[in-house]
């Protein structure tokens, strides 16, 4: 049976005016959400988030590079491409916002989850507390491989990092990005049911994922995305 994309309820549902995705191969493109303005940026794996906080126009585009985009207006659909990097999607439901974060190993060793929280917290008064966190199909702990250089930025960077990798062999270490994303939402003052893992590996799973690991770097990309939705939340 083809999936042709991945939802966690547990982290946004339609009822809260919040919808979302995490892409497979078998949908390369936004599930059937027509009306919405569709925003994909060119990824550079830095550390910037792009804020929109006014209305979009349908086919704007926006020159220059992010890997986070955040955004506070309704029926705007954040998306990011991932292949075994990490896509989070993020979702404020007291003060409305949302933010979609593609999130390689350089972007999360440089810190671009906290720094993306801070810039929501900055602009639209999302407290950490209050917030939900969405962590997508990515490369798992069982497949991604990294080298000494990947280890000694995480070293410096992560005082966390011995609880993220495992030796595997002379130079040679197994990274978990997922759990390192989680423990730098915690760290942020999340609370750790508030941070949902799609524990699906995209190296081990050719049928459901692209992986640039598996397939080279020609291959396709998968498309996650979040949208708040015309439905309004306040209460
Ligand atoms: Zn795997």
């Amino acid at each position: 049976m083809a999936s042709r994309h991945i939802t966690v309820p547990a982290f946004a549902e339609a009822r809260e005016g919040v919808r979302h995705f995490f892409g497979t191969r078998q949908e390369a493109d936004r599930p059937g959400w027509a009306s919405s303005v569709v925003v994909s940026v060119t990824q550079v794996h830095g550390t910037e988030a792009l804020v929109l906080d006014r209305p979009v126009e349908p086919g704007e585009t926006f020159s220059g590079g992010w890997d986070a985009l955040v955004t506070n207006q309704r029926e705007v659909l954040l998306t990011v491409k991932t292949a075994d990097c990490v896509p989070v999607l993020v979702h404020d439901p007291r003060q409305g916002a949302v933010a979609a974060i593609h999130a390689g190993w350089r972007g999360t060793v440089a810190g671009i989850l906290p720094r993306t929280l801070a810039v929501m917290q900055e602009r639209f008064g999302s407290a950490p507390r209050s917030l939900r966190i969405g962590i997508g199909p990515s490369a798992g702990p069982c497949c991604y491989e990294v080298d000494e250089p990947v280890l000694t930025k995480l070293r410096e960077r992560c005082p966390d990092w011995s609880l993220v990798v495992r030796e595997t062999g002379p130079g040679a270490w197994l990274l978990d990005l997922r759990h390192l994303l989680r423990r730098q939402a915690q760290a942020m003052g999340m609370d750790d049911t508030a941070i949902r893992t799609v524990n699906a590996c995209t190296i081990c799973h050719p049928t459901l994922f692209h992986s640039y690991r598996r397939e080279g770097t020609a291959r396709g990309t998968m498309v996650s995305g979040i949208m708040l939705t015309r439905r309004s939340k306040k209460r």
